[in-house]
């Protein structure tokens, strides 16, 4: 690599979230290490960053050992839609666990700063509305969700350890509902589902009733808040909520993306899969407080890009 900002590794970086990551990264001026697998990530996500001289991509898994020299780690690396986390679940575990276990020896070795991409599901199916991060969560260890759930949780633990421990540098994000472009087609998440059923006129496909609810943060929100994160001035460990408090029926979301995309689809109702948490919405006090961070995407604005996105790849 040739020499130029911080060196930051971004493991994930060819998915979702981490494509949109590596790009602020180098348009901040950092070299930027993207470590992944390819397992839900994406050549054509990274395909314009890889003629850039600060940017070089490393397919590796994080359930083994790495041995680079960063200044920074993010650590993304880890499927996110239910439908790949749980094709094949003793891997979803281990990438949470060994990964994080991997990343924070990197970190240690190195006595740099390391931020983990948690999540909302360490609430589970919450009782208390909205999650607040004092909140200890309502998971259930053994259903079909739990690989996600409790690997997250557990590296949660990893990272708290390593801090009281080794004194490491962590910052815990985490991360509610996120979309935008970059999504695969076929990831199972609800807004590129939806979408793309929309645009091929396809049945829109809601699974349960409907009501249950969810709150979504367009990325480049996300990315600005992960990235502030990470250079916090109070070296704040979190955990911090990091997503959009705006929370709306997975039924809104089906009507909007039909309004906006002019589309002429059916709503189908599917059953509701086990464990689908009823309700989701961040309280971001601490994040607002910590990051001087809100959101500022409106959905409607945030599910039109991300329409022109499918438009324009499908
Ligand atoms: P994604 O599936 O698009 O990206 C995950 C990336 O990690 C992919 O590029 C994949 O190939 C890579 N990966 C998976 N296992 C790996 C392994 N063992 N070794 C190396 N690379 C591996 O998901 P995303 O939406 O971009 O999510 C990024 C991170 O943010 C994940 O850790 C996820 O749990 C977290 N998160 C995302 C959301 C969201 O709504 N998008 C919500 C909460 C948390
Ligand atoms: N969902 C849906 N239809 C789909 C995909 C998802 O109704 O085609 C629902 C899903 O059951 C859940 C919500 O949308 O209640 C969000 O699902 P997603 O998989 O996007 O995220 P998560 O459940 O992990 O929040």
């Amino acid at each position: 690599m040739t020499r130029g900002g911080r060196r930051v590794l971004v493991t994930g970086g060819a998915g979702f979230i981490g494509s949109h990551l590596c790009r602020r990264l180098l348009e901040r001026g950092e070299e930027v290490l993207c470590v992944d697998n390819f397992y839900t990530g994406r050549r054509e996500n990274i395909r314009d960053l890889v003629a850039h001289p600060l940017f070089e991509v490393l397919r590796q898994d994080i359930t083994f050992p790495l041995y680079v020299e960063v200044d920074q780690i993010y650590n993304l690396a880890c499927p996110a839609s239910p439908k790949h986390y749980q094709f094949d679940p003793v891997q979803t575990t281990k990438t949470s666990v060994h990964g994080a276990i991997n990343m924070l020896g990197l970190a240690k070795r190195l006595r740099v700063p390391i931020l983990q991409a948690s999540t909302s599901e360490v609430y589970g199916d919450p009782e208390v509305h909205p999650q607040p991060e004092s909140y200890w969560g309502r998971v259930n260890p053994i259903g079909p969700r739990s690989c996600y759930d409790e690997g997250k949780r557990c590296a949660e633990t990893l990272f708290f350890d390593y801090h009281r421990q080794h004194g490491l540098a962590i910052r815990v994000a985490r991360i509610f509902n996120t979309y935008g472009p970059n999504m695969q087609a076929e990831d199972g998440r609800v807004v590129s589902n939806f979408i793309v059923q929309a645009l091929r006129g396809e049945d829109i496909t809601i699974f349960g009733d409907g009501l249950q609810t969810r709150s979504f943060c367009y990325v480049d929100d996300m990315v600005e808040a992960l990235l502030r994160l990470m250079d916090n001035p109070e070296n704040s460990t979190g955990p911090v909520n990091l997503g959009n408090p705006a929370e709306r029926s997975i039924r809104d979301i089906a009507e909007a993306v039909l309004r906006l995309t002019g589309s002429r689809s059916q709503i189908v109702f599917h059953p509701l899969p086990v464990d689908d948490p009823r309700q989701r919405q961040p309280d971001i006090r601490e994040a607002r407080r910590l990051l001087g961070w809100e959101p500022v995407t409106a959905l409607e604005d945030g599910l039109q890009r991300t329409i022109d996105y499918f438009r324009s790849t499908l």
